[in-house]
Parts: C-alpha cells; structure tokens; sequence
C-alpha cells in the first residue's frame, strides 16, 4: 500500500507514513522504502511509537542519512527519522545539553557562542548529535565521544536508561557496548563537558574549518562523506588517488575528482548498488594493488533490490 499523505493516529503526534521513500532522507539520495517511517515529535512520542510496535518488529534510527548507504530493496521495519529541527539545546550545571535530533553543526555554533571550546570540529559534520554518537564522528582531532558526560538512550522494549562513556567501547568511528554487543538501543540526548574556550576564537576555527572543507570535498553533489576509514597511520584517499581511481564510475556513481575516499551520485541517477559495486571495486583494487584492505565508513542498511 502506498501512502504519501501523512497520517497521524493512535495519540503519537509525530508523522507516520508506509511505504516511505528513504532516499530523500540520505545524502547520497539513494535508497529504496521503508515499511513504515516515523518522525517523532519528541522523546516521549518516540518512546510511544516504540512501545506500541509489535516486539518482532526491527526499527532502525537515521538521524540525516551522513553515513549511510541504504539499498535500492529498502528497510524492513520501522525506520525512526530523528532529525528535528525543533530538538533541544541547553546549557546546565556547566554541561551541553543536546537532543539526539539537534543537527552537530547547530551544536557546534551553540557551544561556540556560550563559551565553549573543542566543539568546533562537529560544524564540519552534516549529521546529528545521535548520528555523532553512533558513529563517534571526528575531524581534525576531535571525536564526538571525547566530550559526552552521559547519554540518554531507548531501549527497544521502550524505556529510558541514562548511560554514561563507561558503559561503551569506544574506537574510531566505533562505539559499542562495553559487554561486546552490538548497539541495539537508540541515542536520544547527550550531555558534553566542553573546556570553557573564547566566543570569537571558536567562531573564527568554525569558519576555517568550513572554508577547508569547501576546498577539499565536493560538497555541492550527493554523497556521504569519507566512504572508508582511514587505515592504520595512512590515508584511504591517498591509496585510492594512488590506484588512479578518481573520476572511475560505476552506472550512476563516481569516485570524487576532488577527494577520493568521496563517492558522489552527480546526476542523481545513481542507484544504492551502483554505489556498492563501486566501493566493492575501489576496495578490490587496493587491495590488490597497495595490499591493504579498506574497511568501509559507511553503514550499509536494508535489502538489495
Ligand atoms: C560532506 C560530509 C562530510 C562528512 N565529514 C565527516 C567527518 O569529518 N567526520 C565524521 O566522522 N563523519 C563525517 N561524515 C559522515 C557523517 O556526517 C557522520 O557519521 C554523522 O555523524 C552521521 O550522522 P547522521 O545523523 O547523518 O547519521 P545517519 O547517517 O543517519 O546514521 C548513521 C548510523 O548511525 C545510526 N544512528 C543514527 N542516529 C542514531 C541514534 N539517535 N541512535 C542510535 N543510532 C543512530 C544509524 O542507524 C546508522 O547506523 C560526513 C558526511 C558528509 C556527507
């Protein structure tokens, strides 16, 4: 069934559609439908949903689609849309408090103009502060993680816990529990102990850091970032430049001529297994040719079509 109409019922007061395409809400503009898509209206509506979903029922959390390649057969499930333009950010008892919802470059502008410091490098990351926490999204030396006080998370039976860095294990662009599972729960809010720091300062390294990353990413078309990790004291762009993959494509997708651990979709017609053919490739070809195997980035989500 189809339906693109939002609907609302039950008492949630978020918006509820089936069937929803997933592709308008990841940046690299691929992916097919998820069997039912809910925007929260905030924490305690999330927390309805979640309860009120039979317990068999998968749900996946997205906060912008950064980092995520979902497929062309869509998700299974619940996906739970996170990104609130509305959500939360406060100052408390010398802590930053922020929604999962709130956008980290809204983060990072908030803490700069109270006087924060080491929060500028988040303003660079077009994701959300769950999206951060998932990921532990970093650049130029700093990680979300570095400065989390505690977290509050839902868990799938729907209720809230308050968890703090002890809890986890926390690597590059890795955070899983500390017992060694997987996370099944999903961020709702954080709460960051930023050094205090100079207004002007950190709005002055805010705006450097932007300007880097218009020269250097090709922001201006679909994509979703680094697609690899970085390995072991070496770069993943380096390696693949040094393959002569950039500009190589697959159907729709292309390495980046102006990064090439970037994969961009410049048409829009790239399909989510253009993508993943391509990055199979890139991958196949390092690894043969520099013998290091690079380990994706990105999140591969859903089913093939
Ligand atoms: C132009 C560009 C530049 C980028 N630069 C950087 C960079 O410098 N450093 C970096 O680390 N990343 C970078 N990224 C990648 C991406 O922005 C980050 O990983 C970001 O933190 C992802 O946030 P998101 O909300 O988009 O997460 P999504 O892509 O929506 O989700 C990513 C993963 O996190 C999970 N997730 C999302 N929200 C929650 C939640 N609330 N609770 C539990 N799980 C959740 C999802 O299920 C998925 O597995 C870049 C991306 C782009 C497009």
């Amino acid at each position: 069934m189809m339906m693109h109409e939002p609907l609302v019922f039950g008492g949630l007061r978020g918006t509820l559609l089936r069937d929803a395409p997933l592709a308008r809400h990841t940046t690299w503009r691929v992916g097919g439908r998820a069997d039912v898509l809910y925007a929260p209206a905030d924490r305690d509506d999330l927390a309805q949903f979640v309860r009120g979903l039979p317990a068999s029922t998968p749900i996946t959390a997205l906060g912008l689609g950064s980092n995520v390649l979902v497929r062309d057969g869509g998700i299974r499930g619940a996906v739970v849309l996170l990104h609130n333009p509305g959500a939360a950010l406060a100052v408390a008892d010398g802590l930053v408090y922020a929604d999962a919802g709130v956008a980290s470059p809204k983060l990072a502008r908030f803490a700069a103009m109270h006087g924060c410091a080491g929060a500028e490098f988040l303003a660079g990351i077009p994701g959300t502060v769950g999206g951060a926490l998932a990921m532990n999204a970093g650049c130029y030396g700093g990680e979300a993680w570095r400065h989390v006080a505690r977290v509050e998370t839902l868990s799938r039976d729907g209720t809230f816990a308050v968890r703090t860095p002890a809890d986890y294990a926390i690597g590059y662009r890795s955070v899983t529990r500390r017992d060694g599972s997987a996370l099944a729960e999903v961020f709702t809010a954080a709460w960051f102990r930023f050094p205090t720091g100079d207004i002007a300062t950190a709005r002055g390294e805010i705006k450097a850091l932007l300007a880097r990353r218009i020269a250097t990413q090709p922001l201006s078309l679909p994509n979703a970032g680094s697609v690899f990790r970085n390995p072991p004291g070496d770069y993943a762009a380096r390696l693949i430049e040094s393959c002569g993959l950039k500009g190589f494509a697959i159907g729709g997708a292309r390495v980046s001529e102006l990064h090439a651990n970037f994969i961009v979709n410049p048409a829009r017609r790239a399909s989510a297994a253009d993508i993943e053919r391509l990055i199979a490739h890139v991958r196949s070809v390092v690894q043969a040719t520099r013998g290091v195997d690079l380990l994706p980035e990105v999140r591969v989500l859903g089913e093939p079509q």
